[in-house]
């Protein structure tokens, strides 16, 4: 018997050559290779009457071979070869290239399964599958270089027929029970050779919830909140001081958040809340309220950011909030010195600071506080689960925050951040005024940079957003970045300041060039989507994208987010020459608003999870069937068996106990880091 455990080398068939083509996909043992499902199906068992083919679709067709040609060589290299088949209604021609193999090894007179695409000369190259095979329902796995489906099939089939029955499962029977879930081996065995198309359904919904239940154990174990005390509890949270010295008076749902993190923090447990508010919110400032208590009962705060443009701009913006106040600031990112990085460890590690403000490079292992009681991560969707959790774990028990623009459902919420709490800051600072947004075509961006020029002349500033450009795609009229600079500085802007941003310059460089843009001496900025997160400046009042459908409506939201941040009217104009009506329908959703929970779901009902709620933006591990946004149901259930897990309430053996804490692992080393 085969354990899930061996290797895949034991299989007859998968030599050591083929054991690195399969390597590349992440299969080593007989489990990897059962857990990589297919793709899709061919259902052969709805078969058509030759006579009820029609030319574009796609069928199946149980025919005899009447006839065969000839090979007909039509030019080196490609040859043809023509079949005629027949069924009790009529007959068909089928045509083959460079199939000599598959040709021969037809015997006119037998009946097959044809699979194909139907022409109007009949079938084209179809798949051929025997009367009598196991199966009707044929798994078609996703392809790589080497391995062919029919390879990984037999490899599967092989595996399925040499595994125990009643291999390990690692859901308890308890709820298998409770959810009408198949065993492990029935699942595996007919998601990869159903008997019937029935049976995908009941292996597919069984593996999901596996999925999901794993997923939700292994995030509850990397959560940061813990059950027992704190010891950061902050009974001062007084801030008068701080109210005082704001230059403007905070929004009403500022001063609620405010309100709800004042309790949190006062209290015993370490709180663990979520800030959601849209672009321009002002979710800094109750970072900043945070901070203030945090620091005036004699603790340290620490913020991450996922950019080093970003945390300049939180250090500079919070300096001078928090300054005043007589808070120490520093600010530690990769791209300092090693002697400041070196200095400025040391000040953390005395206590000589009390607030830090950084991005990955604080949570390097040679950071260590002395006193740390709230940490918070600002553009929470850019970070790694994995990451955070290693920023709270630089204290024990200490308070977190995370805050984004990024709406998330509730329920995917709950699994990725656990049980947390949320504050909304629905409400705009006052006398934001809406973005004008419009979509043009190239041909109008001569009056565009018109338009812009204006602005300019006028003391204010513009960015010019190109998307991100792999070589060779410039020929498909994608602008790269710094080519379409020169060219603006050269042309429609001679004479005005140009400047350029783009991700593969140096941090140092990256930050200059901010800081001229931030104080004047440039006026226009062309940048690719480096600028997307959190960039401050209230004196830019044009937003121009190039390519827009290239861009998924959230992140269109966010990039326009940069522009409308003082008291002068802004505008946002997307270029885009494609005329497909879907595409059209998604810029012109940006036109008619301007509320990004509203947009966000758009694009979650269009585009699926993949933009914004993509597992690679949680930092969850990829996942092999299940999908976070279509099997909520699913998702809800597995949930809720996870929680009674938890909290003890399912009955287990010892073995089942084993065989779930074994699949938990396995998923935790996925649930890595991975920034951007
Ligand atoms: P986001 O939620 O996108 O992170 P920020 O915290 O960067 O938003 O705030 C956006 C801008 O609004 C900043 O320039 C900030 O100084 C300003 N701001 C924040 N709160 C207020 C307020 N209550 N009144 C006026 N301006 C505010
Ligand atoms: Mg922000």
């Amino acid at each position: 018997m085969l354990s899930l455990d061996t290797n895949i080398q034991f299989l007859k068939g998968v030599g050591e050559k083929r054991a690195q083509l399969y390597k590349k996909l992440q299969i080593e043992t007989i489990g990897q290779l059962l857990y990589y499902f297919p793709r899709s199906y061919l259902d052969l068992t709805q078969t058509k009457d030759i006579a009820d083919c029609h030319a574009g679709e796609i069928a199946a067709v149980r025919a005899f071979v009447t006839a065969k040609s000839r090979e007909q060589h039509i030019r080196k290299g490609l040859s043809v070869f023509k079949l005629k088949i027949s069924d009790d209604s009529g007959p068909m021609n089928v045509t083959f290239f460079n199939a000599k193999y598959t040709v021969d090894s037809l015997q006119i007179g037998e009946e097959y399964l044809f699979y194909g695409k139907i022409t109007s000369g009949g079938l084209t190259a179809p798949m051929i599958f025997p009367t009598d095979g196991p199966t009707k329902v044929i798994p078609i796995y996703p392809l790589t270089q080497g391995l062919s489906s029919k390879t990984i099939s037999s490899a599967v089939q092989q595996s399925l027929s040499l595994i125990d029955e009643q291999l390990p499962d690692p859901i308890p029977q308890s709820l298998r029970q409770q959810y009408s879930l198949c065993h492990l081996h029935y699942a595996l065995c007919n998601i990869h050779l159903p008997s019937d198309p029935d049976a995908v359904e009941i292996a597919k919904r069984r593996l999901i919830f596996e999925e999901f239940f794993t997923l939700a154990l292994s995030l509850a174990s990397v959560k940061s909140r813990h059950s027992s005390g704190t010891s950061y509890s902050c009974p001062d949270t007084d801030l008068s001081a701080f109210y005082s010295s704001l230059p403007f008076a905070p929004t009403g749902a500022q001063k609620r958040a405010i309100e709800e993190l004042c309790r949190d923090l006062g209290a015993s447990v370490p709180m663990n809340r979520l800030i959601q508010g849209d672009v321009g919110s002002g979710k800094t400032l109750v970072a900043a309220a945070g901070i203030c208590i945090a620091c005036q009962n004699g603790f340290q705060a620490a913020m991450m950011a996922p950019t080093e443009i970003l945390a300049h701009q939180h250090f500079e913006s919070l300096s001078r909030l928090l300054e005043p106040l007589g808070l120490r600031l520093q600010l530690l990112t990769g791209s300092m010195s090693q002697k400041e990085k070196i200095l400025a460890k040391q000040r953390i590690l005395a206590g000589e600071v009390d607030v830090c403000i950084g991005t990955h490079a604080l949570i390097s292992d040679d950071v260590s506080f002395s006193k740390l009681a709230l940490v918070i991560t600002d553009e929470q969707h850019r970070f790694g689960v994995a990451q955070r959790a290693k920023l709270s774990g630089k204290s024990e028990n200490c308070h977190t925050l995370v805050m984004s623009a990024t709406p998330i459902p509730r329920t995917l919420a709950l699994m990725v951040y656990g049980d947390l709490d949320v504050s909304v800051l629905d409400e705009l600072p006052p006398g934001r005024q809406k973005i004008d947004t419009f979509v043009i075509s190239s041909q109008k961006r001569a009056a565009a940079y018109g338009f812009i020029r204006e602005h300019l002349d006028r003391g204010l500033q513009a960015y010019i957003v190109c998307p991100l450009v792999e070589s060779g795609e410039a020929d498909l009229g994608l602008l790269n970045a710094s080519d379409y600079a020169a060219d603006l500085a050269a042309k429609a802007f001679a004479g005005y300041k140009v400047g350029l941003l783009h991700g593969k310059m140096k941090a140092k460089e990256k930050e200059q060039v901010m800081e001229q843009f931030k104080n004047g001496e440039i006026q226009l900025l062309v940048s690719t989507t480096v600028i997307e997160v959190g960039v401050d400046v209230p004196n830019a009042v044009i937003m121009m994208i190039e390519n827009a459908e290239r861009f998924g409506l959230s992140q269109l939201h966010q990039l326009r987010g940069r522009v409308g941040r003082g008291k002068e009217k802004s505008t946002c104009i997307l270029v885009s020459d494609n005329r497909q009506e879907d595409t059209r329908e998604r810029l012109n959703m940006l036109h008619k608003t301007n509320n990004g929970f509203e947009i966000a779901e758009y694009d979650l009902k269009t585009r699926g999870p993949g933009d914004f709620l993509g597992m690679r933006q949680h930092g969850l591990p990829q996942l092999k069937i299940a999908d976070l946004s279509s099997d909520m149901q699913l998702l809800m259930q597995a949930q809720e068996a996870a929680q009674a897990v938890l909290a003890h309430n399912v009955p287990m053996t010892e073995d089942e106990h084993q065989h779930l804490t074994q699949a938990v692992r396995a998923m935790l080393r996925g649930v890595g880091s991975r920034p951007n």
